[in-house]
């Protein structure tokens, strides 16, 4: 009998009564592992039902019992980084460095949200009249949810709920269907960590769990994670329904290399950049844009780079890259690659005749590097998500600058150069959300927010950091006069401070 994942409701493992089910694969084999259940409506309605009651107490908890909580967690997190990260590869593919790396930034995010005592201090201010004082607050939002995407499938979630719990709400994840072990795990670990009953809850599904938790009526906040399509759908919908909904959406990031830059630093940058985790990160450098005679220079040097990378199990040490999800997104990203071909892209290395041995069955596509890219390409347009670079040559920084401004995507983007003032330029006039200078993936610390533009965010407010605690949670100004006789009499005036 194949084991069928539990559901996490009211702090324990509960085993879904629904007839729908889907397949959780091992990309590297190309076997099915396990299957994860499809929550019945009910099961969700079980779930928030659970956070709602939850929230009765757990927004009165105090702000004491909240950190040592996340401390704990936090010690219990890092203790079983090496599991966590286990888990990740056997079931999103990613080798183990890489999934290492997963576990180490979501464990930053929870270190941020130990510092909750901080966070959420209001602000004072004495005699904003004669004897009044007024000051503000910062109050949980209620129930909050979370949709997440397969590509980090411990860490996105964790850039929500720590945060969302440090703020004192209780919290339903709904994670990626393909990769979705990984959270239950967590979720043992914050009830070892002592979070009461409740507060946590995991429902596993597709579309109809989204959709009833966008309708539920306890439902306060949505934070989403995944392509521009559902994010967009997630941002319409749950803002019709009263929600605060945050949806990060999906990228197409560009790095440009200026003829002066260090070439060896910037092949580096875009191997690793681009074909690490097999491009499916949403900071995945997808297009290289080469300023003038860059791409003489650079062009042998990546060649050179992807010539000796390890394809293979990401469990294997030797492995750098390993397979996409699932047999689909293989089909789709190779598909990308024939139409790239089709549509005049130069194809100068090719990935699509890679074999691991030993891994016939697995979704392995070796890296593929696509020259002679223009803005017209499907492949220029679209999203690919996985191990494609395409480069992109012209003649000047401005045309490489209008081609990132014209972009619909607005996640990250990176410059090359050993120009200051270029870079600085670039910083400034850039209409992206995050920029690298001469670093490639430029994601965030957790003490900062990770957020794009244009069509990678819907919504006003980053993930995590900062704006995490403002999508979080509530203001409220107070202002107060303790009785004066001075002050007594109707006055049916407005307001004035004196
Ligand atoms: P996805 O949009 O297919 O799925 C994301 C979540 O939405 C999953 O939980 C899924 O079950 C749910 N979902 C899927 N279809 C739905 C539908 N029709 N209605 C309601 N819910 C639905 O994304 P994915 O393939 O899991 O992840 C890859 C995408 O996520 C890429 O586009 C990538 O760029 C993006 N991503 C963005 C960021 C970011 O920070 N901007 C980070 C990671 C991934």
């Amino acid at each position: 009998m194949m084991d069928t994942l539990t559901h996490w409701i009211d702090g324990k493992p509960v085993a879904s009564k629904s007839d729908r089910t889907g397949e959780v694969y091992n990309p590297a084999t190309g076997e099915v592992q396990k299957r994860v259940p499809y929550a019945t409506l009910g099961e969700v309605d079980a779930a928030i039902d659970s956070a709602a009651k939850a929230s009765e107490s757990w927004k009165h908890a105090s702000l004491a019992t909240r950190a040592r909580i996340l401390f704990a967690f936090r010690e219990l997190v890092n203790k079983h980084k090496d599991d966590l990260a286990r888990m990740l590869t056997l079931e999103h593919g990613k080798v183990f460095s890489d999934a290492q790396g997963e576990v180490q930034r979501g464990l930053e995010v929870i270190e941020f949200a130990c510092g909750l005592q901080h966070l959420l201090k209001g602000e004072i201010s004495e005699n904003v009249s004669t004897d009044v004082d007024s000051y503000s607050l910062r109050q949980p939002v209620g129930v909050v949810a979370g949709i997440t995407p397969f590509n980090f499938p411990a860490m996105v979630p964790m850039w929500m709920y720590p945060v969302a719990i440090a703020c004192g709400n209780t919290f339903v994840l709904k994670p990626s269907e393909r990769d979705p072990s990984v959270t239950n795990f967590c979720a043992e670990l914050l009830a070892q960590a002592g979070l009461p009953e409740g507060v946590l809850n995991i429902v596993h599904g597709d579309k109809v769990a989204v959709d009833r938790i966008l309708e539920h009526r306890s439902i306060g906040a949505v934070s989403f994670v995944g392509s521009t399509p559902i994010a967009r759908y997630i941002f319409e919908t749950g803002t019709k329904n009263g929600k605060r909904v945050q949806a990060l959406g999906g990228a197409k990031n560009h790095m440009v290399v200026l003829p002066d830059a260090d070439m060896d630093l910037a092949a580096d940058a875009a191997v690793g950049a681009g074909y690490g985790s097999a491009g499916e990160r949403c900071m995945a450098i997808s297009v290289l844009v080469c300023v003038g005679n860059a791409a003489e220079k650079l062009l042998p040097k990546i060649r050179e780079r992807i010539a000796v990378l390890k394809v293979g199990n990401g469990l294997e040490p030797e492995s750098q890259m390993g397979p996409l999800i699932t047999r689909q997104h293989l089909d789709k990203v190779t598909g990308y690659v024939n139409q790239g071909e089709k549509e005049g892209a130069k194809v100068l290395v090719d990935g699509r005749t890679l074999k691991v041995p030993g891994h016939e069955k697995g979704f392995f596509l070796g890296p593929c590097l696509l020259d002679d890219v223009t803005p017209d390409m499907t492949v220029y347009r679209e999203e690919i998500f996985g191990p494609v670079l395409s480069v992109v040559r012209v003649e000047t920084y401005e045309q490489a600058i209008r081609l990132i401004q014209e972009h619909p995507y607005g996640n990250g983007t990176a410059i090359f150069t050993n120009d200051g003032g270029a870079a600085r330029k670039f910083q400034h006039e850039i209409q992206v959300g995050m920029v690298g200078i001469n670093v490639p993936i430029p994601v965030p610390m957790s003490y900062y927010s990770f957020g794009g533009w244009k069509q990678s965010l819907f919504g006003d407010l980053h993930i995590y950091g900062p704006d995490g605690i403002k999508f979080y949670t509530r203001n409220k100004v107070v202002i107060g006069r303790w009785p004066d006789p001075r002050f007594r009499g109707v006055d049916l005036g407005f307001p004035q401070n004196r």
